[in-house]
């Protein structure tokens, strides 16, 4: 029998979708649209089969989609810029461009050779001048509108990476790229006002009814709204007051002491004035060196210093301390918080330490407590609290922020945890920043017809490590004339986080090459959102969150009609060798061109698509490939031995009633199947159990041909396998597009596979027909169960094990042997 010829076959194949262009968009197709977005890549270099799942998934989407009628977008681009290109160049000594378009080139042979087939019309790159022109161009939008802008600040600095970096790129204190631990720095930088759609990225989470719910959490907390009050806590023999945000103001008589950031402005001053100013000074000192350094990032320790000085609670009118701690955040509210211990974990072990007052303000439910071995952070009725005694704690927000509110000393806010999003970057491969710096007009935004600011070619992109862009050294890029005042001024030598490159990619690819404007808004307005997203997780809240606040910055211009990028998100699982996620720094990298050499494009793919729930980590496994292998050729054998009856598309209309008791069953497991793998696909992109589903029709199949012998043209049998044969391939076309284009042709039809509908299956013969399963004990029959005809043996045993009336005769003895004859009986034998 002819083996398999896979090289030839998906040639061939990969050759004529790119001829015929198979998801070159048609604009004015009246089908109903689907754009169907995979993230796109840093040009990294070549892919290995850990990469290939985002984009197999990706592609097998898309053909699905399209055979389902719908007219799919389905374009791919470069995220281009940004430091592993620049890296990686220096470490080369060749230009970051080069380097770029190099790998570039080796990704798309890439994708087309695994058969990923994208409209190449729409490519965009965000390195290449005439798309970053517009990200320049909407950087500007936001500045005229008063998001963009520059503010001197203390900010995150990777001493490796030499660039600041935004606070969504630091993890655990490290940089989310080299893993450096974070120092800080106090630099001009620019910045984009993220926090103003703060509430709108928040609350329209709830919209995102189609995202992973983690994603969705990941982003909440990143937000973190908090509703509460603010008030001022007067420094005694000082004009000087103290802010506090609390988000109990119900606990405020409970405030027995103060607490401040090492960093806050306050602390100095009070220093300066205490004779203790020594200690206190290199007890704060110590506190912000451990800061920078990362240690206690954490877990910060509860260890602080009396500033010597004291403040007045408001609520209680009584003089509590105030302390200097580095569990208080200068980034997190006012940088200062009144403490009360007793309702607040932190609070209280630092009130134990230093021998403070920890006063009860909230009472459990019911009656008297003693104090506490831990805080109580519950709810209850205030006590202690002068005119609020007796109120329930419930209710004492608003009282309380009603009381403060009408006496003038606090008022009722709203705090997030999301700052503003930090652009600047002190490294060369990147988008200019289009401002120029006038000694008499401040910062000038470059008028729209100079437009794009462009990266000058030849420049020593090494990074300087002094705060300082490489571009800072490019003196004709540097000196301008102003364009408002045409005095001698300076151009913003940094450039942009690549995440600003990113957050409008997907509205460029519906008018890639428009030299007029960044995007079309009739255009988006028709195609956006995007209906399904896939990606990593990784991107929960960079990319996801800054790709949504610049299209609802966009909306909020009526710039665009939508206020959400991507309707539906997918975020696929690893794939992992040896229990770790494939690397190449790791060394356990599978090479997709020798598999493919191998056992061909429709095997990696299966395999891929195989290799359990597509949301989960999977680990790659050699034999399991094999067997893809396997089933792939016995496909292709069971088509050939059949070619005399598989030589013209199926017809006919199948009479169940005429057909034999081995056909009805063939026939009903087709519909079956094609149910099944309709489903899986559609509801959660379970492409492992629809392809489980398809191997189980070729099993059966193969049994069926096995006792029907010679089929003969016209027969019903010959019908029957003309219609296993037409709809498998139909089914498996998305997975395994190369040999199901092969097969289709071969079965006379004039056009591909990808322009057919998928088949349907008839729900009154898609039932799996079952049987009753005979459950003997020693040879006695004890039971019956119905199960579907060809259920495994091993679940045969475990259902026969779980019956109820089996596990009350078997009782505690343990069976000796499990006869399992399948589609029959099983029994079992026990002493
Ligand atoms: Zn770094
Ligand atoms: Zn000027």
């Amino acid at each position: 029998m002819a083996k398999y010829p896979h090289d030839q076959i998906e040639k061939k194949w990969q050759t004529r979708w790119a001829r015929e262009g198979l998801f070159r968009l048609d604009t004015a197709s009246e089908r109903p649209k689907y754009y169907c977005l995979m993230m796109y890549p840093y040009p990294s270099g070549e892919l290995h089969v850990g990469h290939g799942r985002n984009y197999v998934i990706g592609d097998a989407l898309a053909r699905f989609k399209k055979m389902e009628g719908f007219e799919v977008l389905a374009p791919m681009g470069w995220d281009a810029f940004g430091l592993p290109a620049e890296n990686a160049a220096i470490e080369r000594d060749i230009h970051p461009a080069e380097w770029t378009r190099d790998n570039i080139a080796k990704m798309k042979q890439q994708f087309y050779d695994w058969g990923v087939v994208y409209d190449w019309t729409r490519e965009v790159t965000s390195c290449d001048p005439a798309y970053y022109r517009w990200t320049q161009w909407l950087f500007l939008q936001m500045y005229k509108a008063g998001l963009a802008y520059r503010k001197a600040a203390s900010v995150n600095w990777c001493p490796s990476c030499k660039t600041v970096l935004a606070n969504e790129q630091v993890i655990d204190g490290g940089c989310e790229r080299c893993g450096a631990t974070i120092e800080e720095r106090f630099l001009e930088q620019w910045f984009l006002k993220i926090t103003q759609f703060a509430d709108q990225l928040l609350d329209d989470l709830d919209t995102l009814e189609d995202w992973p719910e983690r994603v969705v959490a990941m982003q909440r907390n990143w937000i973190d709204r908090s509703v509460g009050v603010e008030t001022d806590f007067p420094i005694k023999q000082s004009d000087q007051t103290l802010r506090v945000f609390t988000t109990r103001p119900d606990t405020i008589f409970g405030a027995t002491f103060m607490v401040i950031s090492p960093e806050h402005p306050a602390v100095a001053p009070l220093a300066a004035a205490s004779p203790s100013k020594d200690e206190i000074e290199a007890a704060v000192k110590k506190f912000i060196a451990d800061k920078i350094s990362g240690r206690g990032r954490t877990e910060p320790s509860k260890e602080g210093v009396f500033l010597d000085a004291y403040c007045v609670n408001p609520a209680t009118g009584e003089d509590i301390p105030i302390y200097v701690a580095p569990y208080v955040l200068m980034e997190y509210g006012t940088g200062a918080i009144m403490a009360v211990p007793a309702h607040d974990q932190r609070d209280f072990e630092f009130a134990q330490r230093y021998g403070l007052e920890i006063r009860e303000v909230i009472r459990p439910g019911n009656g008297d407590t003693p104090l506490p071995e831990a805080a109580y952070t519950g709810e209850g009725v205030m006590v202690n609290s002068g005119p609020f005694d007796g109120t329930p704690s419930v209710e004492g927000f608003d009282r309380v922020a009603d009381d403060f509110e009408q006496r003038g000393i606090g008022e009722r806010r709203v705090n997030y945890r999301l700052r503003d999003w930090l652009v600047s970057r002190q490294r060369y491969w990147g988008t200019p920043i289009p401002i120029i710096h006038c000694r008499d007009c401040g910062t000038v935004a470059v008028p729209d017809e100079d437009l794009p600011v462009l990266l000058p070619e030849v420049v020593d992109f090494k990074p300087r490590g002094d705060g300082k862009s490489p571009l800072a050294t490019n003196d004709e890029f540097k000196h301008v004339p102003c364009p408002q005042c045409g005095g001698a001024a300076e151009r913003d030598t940094d450039t942009m986080d690549t995440f600003v490159d990113s957050s409008w990619y997907f509205l460029r690819y519906l008018s890639p090459t428009d030299e007029t404007k960044a995007f079309d808004r009739e255009m988006v307005d028709k195609w956006m959102p995007v209906d399904q997203y896939i990606g990593g997780v990784e991107h929960a809240i960079l990319h996801l969150m800054y790709a949504r606040y610049f299209v609802k910055f966009l909306h909020s211009q009526d710039l665009v009609s939508f206020d959400e990028p991507f309707a539906r998100l997918f975020t696929q699982g690893m794939i992992c060798k040896d229990g770790v996620k494939m690397s190449k720094s790791k060394g356990n990298v599978v090479s997709p061109e020798r598999l493919i050499e191998r056992m061909g494009a429709d095997t990696m793919r299966l395999y891929i698509l195989f290799s359990g729930p597509p949301e989960r980590d999977a680990e790659w496994n050699d034999e399991s490939v094999e067997g893809c292998f396997r089933f792939l050729n016995r496909v292709y054998r069971q088509f050939q031995s059949h070619n005399h009856i598989l030589k013209q598309p199926f017809t006919e209309s199948i009479d169940y009633i005429a057909l034999s008791d081995a056909e009805r069953k063939l026939y009903r497991k087709v519909h079956w199947t094609i149910d099944k793998v309709l489903a899986d696909i559609h509801d959660s992109f379970h492409f492992n159990t629809a392809i489980s589903a398809t191997m189980e029709l070729t099993n059966d199949l193969y049994a069926f041909v096995e006792v029907a012998g010679d089929l003969q043209e016209g027969s019903n049998g010959a019908a029957v396998v003309r219609f296993a044969f037409d709809a498998m391939i139909r089914l498996l076309a998305p997975m395994t597009p190369h040999l199901s284009e092969e097969l289709w042709e071969r079965m006379g039809h004039g056009r591909s596979v990808f322009d057919t509908p998928m088949p349907e299956g008839d729900p009154q013969y898609a039932t799996q027909e079952t049987y009753d399963l005979v459950i003997q004990i020693n040879s006695k029959i004890r039971a019956r169960e119905p199960v579907p005809y060809g259920t495994d043996p091993k679940v045969l045993e475990k259902t026969a094990l779980a019956n109820e009336r089996v596990k009350e005769l078997v009782g505690d003895r343990k069976p000796i042997k499990v006869v399992v004859i399948p589609n029959k009986l099983v029994n079992i034998v026990v002493k």
